[in-house]
């Protein structure tokens, strides 16, 4: 599906990657190749522009790691915004619901609503040990229940018996009543398709969606229709309200852009994707997996993301250094939460103080707000060098500036502020070796942290 990508991609990255330094001209006629790249495997503009605005400063102002090369660290940049453009996370259906739990599939005629129907039913069964039973509310084409029951009969799942002439609404309200009786765990409905968007179909949708309140509405698309799915998505989730998207004929030789447009413009995640027609031929959706998939540059990105780490171990060896010095700044806040975010906890921040060790445990118990960790650190990253080491200069309009640069309430900016005014008091108290009385600062500080 992503070779043609792939091969612009592989081809833009072996110029990049031969130089031993790049400069500002090089990036941007590198970053315009991408553009272009992504622009032909079909990725919808917005999305293009998001993410030539998203690596573009990285590309340029990046910070060379030792041991890589300008080149291999755009491979990383790319590898990651592809990563972030695709989603981020894999996400599991959602079954978090009363029993049975209902699945509504909708989209188009032929985007493989009936044959992913029957391969949902069969990994819930056989994955998640669901009892499952599928429905058929395709009344209008010509054997389309039949389609469903023989998939159903095939893969031993349970199918709702057809009853001839029984329209959608009925079958449905019969559904939920059998579903109730015969202990089903989930019930997947196949909806009827059309070749394009009707105002019936939704109606008929949205009344069916009322009646089985399902825990997820998911459109099937296929994704070898490219934008055109993507502009299905988006109308079926304004009328309906989509809550997953999974993708099919990912094994056929389209371009990739349905893929990677999908989450951007609808905000939905992608889920599974079918790859190919047997009723096995269904993946779990991994962003991170695709991206590899895509640029096929593996090795790069983990050998950036070892020198990254190396590297972040150097400046937590100088901020010990400083610290005994009772030097605290804003950076070596920053490579402290970097720290706690690694740990998972609190255990790392102050663990490199001396005589800290009687609060360790405490630190290590409190439960820190792991958002909290992710916007302190696109605050810190908003600041100029000259405010990460002297924050008394960040005035009223200097905060404003910060909150906006890293997408938060300048009282967040406040917040952290008092935060880093308590630890710098406190680191520079005990780096003149003065006694905190026991007990007191660490709940200070940890109040602040939640
Ligand atoms: P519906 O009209 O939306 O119910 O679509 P169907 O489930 O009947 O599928 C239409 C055709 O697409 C069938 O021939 C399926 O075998 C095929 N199909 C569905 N999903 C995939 C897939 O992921 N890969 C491939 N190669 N074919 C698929
Ligand atoms: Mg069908």
């Amino acid at each position: 599906m992503f070779d043609n990508l792939t091969n612009k991609l592989e081809a833009i990255f072996s110029n990049l990657k031969k130089a031993p330094s790049l400069n500002k001209e090089q990036v941007e006629s590198g970053l315009k190749e991408i553009r272009l790249a992504l622009l032909e495997a079909d990725v919808a503009l917005p999305v293009v522009k998001q993410f030539l605005e998203n690596i573009k400063p990285k590309a340029i102002g990046q910070e060379i790691i030792r041991s890589t090369s300008p080149g291999q660290m755009i491979v990383k940049i790319v590898n990651d915004e592809l990563i972030n453009i695709l989603g981020v996370k894999n996400q599991e259906l959602n079954l978090n619901a009363v029993p049975p739990v209902s699945f509504l599939l909708v989209g188009l005629q032929g985007s493989g609503k009936t044959t992913t129907a029957a391969k949902v039913a069969k990994l819930l069964k056989d994955k998640h040990k669901k009892k499952v039973m599928l429905v058929s509310l395709d009344v209008y084409r010509p054997a389309a229940q039949e389609q469903l029951k023989v998939l159903a009969e095939k893969n031993k799942i349970e199918n709702l018996p057809i009853i001839e002439n029984q329209l959608p609404i009925d079958i449905t309200k019969r559904a939920m009543s059998v579903g109730n009786l015969n202990g089903s765990d989930v019930i997947i409905f196949d909806t009827a398709g059309r070749t394009q968007i009707d105002l019936k179909m939704m109606m008929e949708i949205k009344q069916i969606k009322k009646l089985t309140n399902p825990a997820e509405t998911i459109l099937v698309a296929d994704s070898l229709t490219g934008q055109i799915a993507v502009n299905v998505a988006k109308e079926f989730d304004s009328t309906i309200n989509l809550s997953s998207i999974i993708l099919t004929r990912v094994d056929g030789d389209g371009r990739g852009g349905a893929a990677l447009s999908m989450k951007h413009v609808t905000g939905k995640p992608i889920k599974y994707i079918g790859v190919g027609e047997k009723i096995e031929d269904l993946e779990m959706f991994y962003p991170e997996r695709i991206a590899n998939r895509i640029l096929g540059m593996g090795d790069i990105v983990s050998l950036v993301e070892k020198a990254a780490q190396d590297l972040d171990e150097d400046k937590i060896k100088r901020a010990e250094e400083e610290l005994k010095e009772g030097i605290f700044t804003m950076d070596s806040y920053l490579s402290q939460l970097r720290q706690m975010k690694k740990m998972g906890g609190m255990e790392g921040v102050m663990s490199m103080m001396p005589g800290v060790n009687k609060m360790k445990e405490k630190m290590k118990n409190a439960s820190i707000d792991e958002n909290m960790l992710n916007s302190n650190e696109a605050i810190i990253l908003s600041m100029t060098k000259k405010e990460r080491e002297n924050p008394k200069i960040i005035s009223g309009s200097r905060r404003k500036r910060i909150a906006e640069g890293s997408g938060v309430d300048v009282s967040k900016i406040n917040k952290l502020l008092k935060q880093f005014k308590m630890m710098s008091d406190m680191m520079k108290k005990m780096s003149k070796g003065k006694k905190i009385p026991s007990g007191v600062l660490p709940d200070e500080i940890l109040n602040q942290l939640k």
